[in-house]
């Protein structure tokens, strides 16, 4: 039934500026049974393909390690740039050198915006890290600590690419150095995330984002997303009942305490931002958080939810939260 929804709703779509669109889309609704005008215009949540992030996933994790300043990282941003603008995004490179425990490092964060649409500028960030953590002394690839939110993000630039008046509201950040050398601090970890808030403080342009969210570790096999206790409270409202809609209530919950994360610094500029974390995962931070230990319907659940999210609640028409 929801496939046949969606079959008139591209056929009405793809004729909507033709002088045969009342004929195609009444022929359909006789043919279908279907009435494209009671169907929602947005359901991209169901457009979204946790197979398809999945894949993207892989080909980063195929690339091994990627820890800041490496030569697989440089391959990784190729791959993710490549992809972006492939699904019609235009990427920025924005590079600087951070102070780490190991001394200076080049770090690059990766922001796409969808090509201008010349009246409407992005109003909320969607985020994740790409890098992978710096070990001696294990192989780290990282695949659902830095790889899964990654392929899940990109998944969603193709699905909003889809519908360029909503990927207009949106800009797409992809951090480098999330992950600390030794442990978090202010001065240790999250240091692309630090710089592009500070870049928006300075810049006075942060006030142009009316919220955000970071995903991190979205892919394990057995879900159990928690929103830390930092989370902007309607937006993790609106979040619960877009789960709730689609009948994935149940794989979301609060966590018991706060985190520090990508959304840390967005948050303390007054960019409300939630982080969507699934941390209870056995091989965090080990050699083994390896793709096996991740399932497209995993990347499917969250990628829904959250377009759900974005299109019913955050970036729908005269929203305010
Ligand atoms: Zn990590």
């Amino acid at each position: 039934m929801k496939r046949t929804t969606w079959v008139a709703l591209c056929f009405a779509r793809r004729f909507h500026s033709s002088a045969l669109a009342p004929s195609v889309s009444v022929f359909l609704v006789l043919t279908l049974g279907v009435d494209p005008l009671h169907a929602s215009e947005h359901r991209i949540w169901e457009e979204f393909s946790g197979d398809k992030a999945l894949v993207h996933v892989e080909r980063l994790v195929d690339l091994g390690p990627r820890p800041p300043g490496s030569e697989t990282i440089d391959k990784s941003r190729d791959y993710i740039e490549r992809e972006l603008r492939m699904f019609g995004w235009q990427v920025i490179r924005q590079a600087f050198t951070g102070d780490t425990p190991r001394g200076k490092v080049r770090f690059l964060n990766l922001i796409a915006r969808f090509r201008a649409l010349a009246s409407t500028a992005p109003s909320f960030l969607l985020c994740s890290h790409y890098d992978t953590k710096t070990f001696d002394t294990i192989r780290f690839v990282g695949a659902n600590d830095g790889g899964s939110s990654t392929g899940l993000l990109l998944e969603l630039a193709r699905v909003l690419g889809l519908h360029p008046n909503l990927a207009a509201k949106v800009e797409l950040v992809f951090f480098d150095g999330e992950e600390a050398y030794e442990n978090f601090s202010e001065t240790d970890g999250l240091y692309g995330s630090r710089y592009f808030a500070r870049q928006l403080a300075d810049s006075g342009t942060g006030k142009k984002f009316r919220g955000g969210i970071l995903f991190d570790m979205v892919g394990d096999h057995s879900l159990d997303v928690t929103l830390p206790t930092d989370s902007p409270v309607e937006m993790a409202r609106d979040i619960f009942a877009s789960a709730d809609a689609l009948k994935f209530r149940s794989y979301f919950s609060y966590f018991d305490r706060e985190m520090t994360d990508d959304h840390t610094p967005l948050n303390a500029i007054g960019i409300p931002t939630v982080d969507m974390i699934d941390f209870d995962f056995a091989w965090w931070h080990t050699a083994d958080d390896t793709i096996d230990k991740l399932s497209a319907q995993s990347l499917q659940i969250v990628g829904s939810v959250a377009a759900y999210y974005l299109s019913e609640f955050a970036l729908k028409q005269g929203a305010d939260f």
